[in-house]
């Protein structure tokens, strides 16, 4: 089975209300990539990346992927991977091969009759906890914004961006405080500074001692406390954080990896499949990190695509233990014929049948992209 073409599909909208716009008309960070192949079988991918870099990289990518296998995924991205070094390598061009490589995981899937995290290896688990994902607001705001989570079914929470970091400790630490006391004692707790945002203003100190102040509220993980790039901080800083250290959400392609994995950077990893290089890079770069006691979480959450594609992931690995999850969402909910839901313990079900084991949208995916 041979790809025959690829096009990309723009998702508009937003995500957060509260999200500032940073790109004027081209507010559009979502892109489903559909494969088609020569025997008529299609399939989705997702790319957080905005439509015109992507369409522009799929292009470039043409003549490579045109006739190359679609069941093949491993070894058909790798040839994109290798035939593009000089091309916007762990851009927007890893981030189109991501679309892609999601794809191919699906078609094989959906060839063989068996779900992805099988042909990945087969699975650890059969649910998983999904945390509630959103930006923090004023003290005074955060425990109301919580309890609506906590009401759909959510056990775990995480709070991130917004004032935090951006004033004072004083009102950080009363952010977390209304938070633990809106959830209580015994639902997990996130925190996440964002410091992948323009102009992020702190270094190690204040990571250090903000780190000290979330243990006191049983605070599971501090992300992207530092600086994304910020390798070396982030090898101190895991070294003295009461609170397990995370980051990678902005990292692309395995190898970048590498030394944050083999430096112990991190106590948790967090690629993103809709960047990284799709279900290939990620699965090597969590066994990888497997192997150096690093739990992962992926961040694929930006569409349900993107979801699904984590449970998978995180089926086919020992070392996960959350999905990120922000709902309600239009980008997971709408995309989905029946979306999928909480348990009683708010744990989200790992999918079964062949490929993704989901079925999409139409209706929901022509809303989104307009058409
Ligand atoms: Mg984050």
């Amino acid at each position: 089975m041979k790809i025959q073409s690829i096009r990309a599909i723009p998702l508009y909208g937003k995500a957060y209300e509260d999200w500032p716009a940073r790109y004027g008309e081209l507010e559009q960070t979502r892109t489903l990539v559909e494969v088609v192949t020569d025997e008529g079988l299609t399939s989705l991918g997702s790319v957080y990346t905005s439509a015109p870099l992507v369409a522009a990289a799929l292009e470039l990518l043409k003549p490579l992927y045109t006739g190359a296998s679609a069941i093949d995924p491993a070894a058909t991205t790798e040839m994109l991977h290798q035939n593009t070094f000089w091309q916007g390598r762990g851009g927007s061009v890893t981030h189109a091969i991501s679309g892609i490589d999601m794809a191919l995981w699906d078609l094989l899937g959906q060839v063989t009759g068996q779900p992805i995290w099988r042909l990945l290896g087969g699975k650890y688990r059969d649910k998983i906890q999904p945390y509630a994902s959103m930006l923090m607001v004023e003290p005074e705001l955060m425990g109301e914004k919580l309890l609506a989570a906590k009401a759909r079914g959510f056990r775990a929470f995480k709070m991130g961006w917004g004032p935090f970091g951006r004033h004072s400790a004083k009102k950080d630490e009363a952010i977390v405080r209304a938070a633990r006391e809106a959830i209580g004692d015994t639902d997990y707790l996130m925190v996440d500074a964002g410091a992948s945002d323009a102009f992020w203003g702190h270094g190690y100190k204040w990571a250090l001692e903000t780190a000290k102040m979330l243990k006191d509220y049983d605070v599971t993980w501090f992300e992207e406390a530092l600086r994304p790039d910020d390798i070396d901080g982030h090898v101190e800083l895991t070294k003295h954080s009461p609170v397990h250290i995370a980051s990678g959400e902005v990292l692309t392609r395995r190898q970048s990896f590498l030394p944050w994995i083999e430096r112990r950077a991190v106590d948790i990893l967090q690629p993103d499949v809709t960047k990284v290089g799709g279900l290939t890079e990620q699965h090597r770069i969590g066994q990888y990190a497997d192997d150096h006691n690093i739990l992962v979480v992926p961040h694929g959450w930006n569409t349900g695509v993107g979801l699904i594609a984590d449970l998978h992931l995180s089926a086919a690995a020992q070392n996960a233990k959350f999905v990120e999850y922000l709902t309600p969402e239009p980008y997971l909910e709408e995309l989905f014929e029946t979306p999928p839901t909480l348990d009683a313990d708010g744990l989200l079900t790992i999918p079964t049948g062949p490929g993704y084991g989901v079925k999409w949208s139409a209706e929901g995916i022509r809303r989104l992209s307009r058409g």
